[in-house]
């Protein structure tokens, strides 16, 4: 440990346990897809510091924005108050996300834009005065944040083991495929037609901490339907899949279909500051449009709509929307799309798939796909000593980089996975 680190051991860190793990490394500056620690080192940042930086490492533009935005006004309490960056953003989101959707609520994280998607929607059905809509289905190995209501959502697995029996209940459907569509849509219209079904909670075409699992976006399609059908409220949880991770701006641009509720976050400022936006139709708003104060959406924190994140939002989203960053994205799905022909190749390489610019595979072992397949260590330690940030979902090995990568960055991340993929085979 490096001396001046000597004050690290007070700090507890998230998803890791901190008994075994290593000690963390200390990063002093980052550019553009490039992580430098103090000791010299250099990474790339092949997943976007935890899928949230999506134009590079102190883009300057943002880090300006941010910057101009700090000397005229930090912070303000946002009931009773309103802000420039707040109304630029909403506006923004507005006109990227179409006109389905009519209302931003803002919060400042992915959980908690979850949160604010199911108490909108169960309070929906409470303030219209219909009292058996109460249950939310959701999809096995769902992941939707770590708050309680974000776990109750999520698929049952380890991370919320010890907080089972305080989570309220859930039916989750097996993500459907090939061969259970017809059981999976049998189960969810019988359940949607009983009509005590408030909201569908889903993360469209992909599933990201459960292992970047992909599904048909014609499955979706089906039973977003069907619950429109038959008066259930869709929650769409772009919180990863936003701003163009999946090749399109939001990954219900794929689906035929349009939620009434979307969650997002993550991207949403470029990786700069934390945000929450949970975007709703005009018919949810108006359910808590009332003279009668118990119809108040009674919901709030300090840092919502932050007017640092929002600018910083709004810089992102200028970014996003440039033709130089609509091509980086497609041209790093061109990419992927070349590097799957060789991936196949390899024994040690299964399942592999791709949405936009994510790329996910399975290493072939003997364990199995498990978070906790020890081969998720070798590999994480096999790529950080060559200077590639990629952090392996158990046996899931994926890629999900910041747009401004470059090509040889990009051939770097792909050499040392197939490299790895070689000693492992050797
Ligand atoms: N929803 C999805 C789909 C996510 O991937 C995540 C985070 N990985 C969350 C919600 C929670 O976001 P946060 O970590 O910002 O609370």
């Amino acid at each position: 440990m490096n001396t001046s680190d000597k004050n690290q051991n007070q700090i507890w860190h998230p998803f890791t346990q901190m008994k075994t793990a290593s000690a963390p490394i200390h990063i002093e500056s980052a550019k553009g897809t490039i992580l430098y620690d103090k000791i010299g080192n250099t990474y790339i940042d092949a997943i976007s510091s935890w899928w949230v930086n999506i134009h590079g490492h102190s883009h300057p533009l943002i880090a300006e924005r941010i910057a101009k935005q700090a000397q005229t006004l930090e912070h303000v309490i946002f009931a009773g108050f309103i802000h420039t960056p707040a109304i630029e953003l909403a506006n923004r989101l507005l006109d990227m996300l179409g006109s389905d959707f009519s209302k931003i609520f803002y919060s400042d994280n992915g959980s908690t834009s979850v949160e604010v998607a199911i108490k909108m929607a169960l309070q929906y059905w409470h303030n219209k005065g219909i009292k058996n809509k109460k249950l939310i289905v959701a999809f096995e190995n769902a992941y939707h944040g770590d708050t309680f209501g974000a776990m109750s959502v999520g698929g049952k697995s380890t991370f919320n083991q010890a907080f089972q029996d305080h989570l309220f209940d859930v039916l989750h459907l097996p993500l459907p495929h090939e061969e259970n569509i017809h059981e999976v849509t049998l189960q969810f219209e019988q359940l949607v037609k009983e009509g005590n079904v408030a909201a569908f909670i889903f993360e469209p075409l992909i599933q990201g901490a459960a292992g970047m699992i992909t599904y048909e976006k014609e499955y979706l399609d089906s039973l977003i339907k069907l619950a429109k059908e038959n008066d259930v409220i869709c929650i769409a949880d772009e919180v990863m899949t936003g701003f163009g991770r999946t090749g399109k701006t939001f990954a219900m641009n794929y689906l035929a279909e349009v939620p009434d509720i979307i969650c997002l976050s993550k991207g949403i400022t470029g990786g700069f500051m934390p945000l929450g936006v949970t975007a709703c139709a005009q018919f949810i708003y108006d359910a808590f449009y009332a003279d009668d104060k118990e119809k108040t959406f009674y919901h709030g924190h300090s840092y919502t709509a932050n007017p640092l994140a929002c600018a910083a939002a709004c810089a992102s989203m200028s970014i996003l929307l440039e033709k130089k960053c609509q091509d980086q994205i497609q041209e790093i799905c061109i990419s992927h799309a070349a590097f799957i022909s060789q991936l196949i190749q390899s024994p040690s390489a299964k399942n592999v798939r791709q949405i936009g610019t994510i790329l996910a595979f399975e290493l072939v072992t003997n364990e199995g796909t498990s978070y906790f397949n020890p081969i998720r260590n070798q590999a994480y330690q096999y790529f950080m000593e060559r200077g590639v940030l990629l952090r392996p979902l158990g046996n899931v090995i994926y890629i999900m980089p910041p747009y401004c990568i470059t090509k040889e960055e990009l051939t770097m991340v792909y050499g040392v996975i197939i490299e790895f993929l070689n000693s492992i085979n050797s």
